[in-house]
């Protein structure tokens, strides 16, 4: 019974550490969308759209920084 106990933390251990692992974006380039000048992105981890002028993929998530407020 204490083995099953353990397997069953551990497997918890191993899901919390995963998540925050990829918690960070991973962006995807959106030629369709992209403006003159700025390249679209598309984050297939949460969904957020976002653009760059440099051509690479931004560096955060939209999903954890709340958009700038005007
Ligand atoms: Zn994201």
């Amino acid at each position: 019974m204490h083995i099953l106990i353990g397997l069953i933390v551990a497997f918890l251990l191993v899901l919390l550490l995963t998540n925050r692992k990829t918690r960070n974006c991973r962006w995807r380039a959106n030629r369709r969308a992209d403006t003159d000048g700025r390249a679209a992105w598309h984050c297939v981890t949460c969904g957020a759209q976002s653009f760059t002028t440099d051509g690479k993929a931004p560096q955060t998530c939209h999903a954890e920084t709340p958009p700038p407020t005007l």
